[in-house]
């Protein structure tokens, strides 16, 4: 039996830093400012640099990174935030948290990203109805590509809407050189271990342009302070990042553009020896992925027997996602773009996700190529 094949590497990266890593987290136990301590500071500082932002508001997760602006803006009952539905529930469910209503929308078949027809039409659907109010979208980078912003700034600026990049999979990834910012009124971002650029815990960030806008979220990130922290002016709560986290994170940050190029590497190695026998996730063009995830569609008769196939094989894969969520529990009763989502129920039972990491070596994905070619060949048609 061959060495397991991680789906993704986290040792490697840890192995890879470990003595910085190690030095990083000793000075936050030497100098034991655990919370809101220098590093936070210096870490949003960077990552202001990075993105080229104007503010950078570190927070506890992802999710809150979607909440922050959305209670900013004072979203409530009546409101409705258009978004995907083939994503990772946070992306609703920070609409659902402040009464509002999150408006399904279908992704594009080629890149899985909103579908900009299926947002103009649940946008003009929604002002018809006359019972809720546009003032969102949120466009998810799904998988790690950049979604498609100058055509969804447009039609935010035509309906007069605020757009959010939940850039969790896709921060780093541009279009033409930008990254989401230069569209967005917001970007999020989730540091979740497993996202491209992740720490070892729960963290989140938001970056905007808007003084303003930041000044509220600072406010709001920890519990609506005034003038000092025991003077309250709003309604907040307790989203701060632990210094531990941006201690981290300024260490991995530091190597996170040679990982988005070694990313890529891996994918177009991937696209290169799949493309012929299974349909890899598109790029639009001008597109640099994060490939936070990297999926392929295979018919969805032969998709879990392929899953199957490869596990025996040594070869783990994961589904994302496998129900959109338009057809889950907590989200059915919300309202979907014109008849359904039909992209969306598509590509759930097609997607497959397979290894992919910086730090995959040539060997071994040859030994997954190998693997899924040789699985579907074996397969009826
Ligand atoms: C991971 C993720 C989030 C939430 O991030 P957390 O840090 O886990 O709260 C939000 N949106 C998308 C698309 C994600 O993948």
């Amino acid at each position: 039996m061959e060495k397991p094949i991680a789906f993704i590497d986290l040792g490697a990266q840890r192995d890879l830093i470990r003595d910085r890593i190690d030095a990083a987290i000793a000075r936050v136990l030497d100098h034991g400012a655990f919370i809101m301590g220098p590093e936070i500071a210096e870490f949003e500082r960077q990552l202001s640099a990075f993105g080229g932002a104007q503010h950078t508001l570190s927070c506890a997760s992802g999710t809150d990174a979607l909440a922050l602006p959305l209670m900013a803006w004072g979203l409530r009952p009546g409101e409705a935030v258009f978004c995907p539905s083939f994503t990772f529930a946070a992306t609703a469910e920070v609409v659902a948290w402040l009464g509002a209503t999150p408006v399904f929308v279908d992704v594009d078949e080629a890149t899985f990203n909103l579908d900009v027809p299926s947002l103009k039409a649940a946008i003009e659907e929604t002002l018809a109805g006359g019972k809720l109010v546009p003032k969102v979208v949120i466009a998810v980078d799904l998988f790690g590509q950049a979604a498609d912003y100058p055509a969804i700034r447009a039609l935010c600026d035509e309906y007069g809407l605020k757009l959010i990049s939940d850039a969790a999979q896709g921060f780093g990834s541009t279009l033409h050189a930008k990254m989401s910012n230069v569209w967005a009124d917001v970007v999020a971002t989730s540091f979740f271990p497993a996202k491209p650029l992740g720490c070892y815990g729960d963290g989140g960030a938001i970056q905007t342009d808007d003084g303003a806008l930041h000044a509220v979220m600072d406010s709001l990130r920890i519990h609506g302070k005034g003038e000092d922290r025991y003077d309250n002016v709003r309604i907040g709560m307790n989203a701060r990042m632990d210094t531990i986290q941006a201690a981290i994170l300024i260490e991995k940050l530091a190597i996170f553009p040679a990982e988005i190029e070694a990313r890529n590497r891996v994918a177009a190695r991937y696209n290169e020896a799949l493309g012929p026998v299974a349909t890899p996730q598109a790029l639009a063009d001008g597109i640099v992925s994060t490939w936070a995830q990297y999926t392929i569609r295979v018919p969805a008769a032969r998709r879990d027997a392929l899953a199957s196939a490869l596990k025996e094989k040594g070869v783990p894969t994961a589904i994302y996602y496998p129900k959109p969520l338009h057809r889950q529990t907590a989200y059915k009763h919300f309202p979907v773009a014109g008849n359904g989502l039909p992209v969306s129920d598509l590509l759930a039972g097609e997607v497959l996700s397979l290894p992919m990491h910086p730090y995959l070596d040539e060997t071994t994905q040859d030994r997954i190529v190998d693997a899924v070619v040789s699985s579907l060949a074996g397969m009826p048609a």
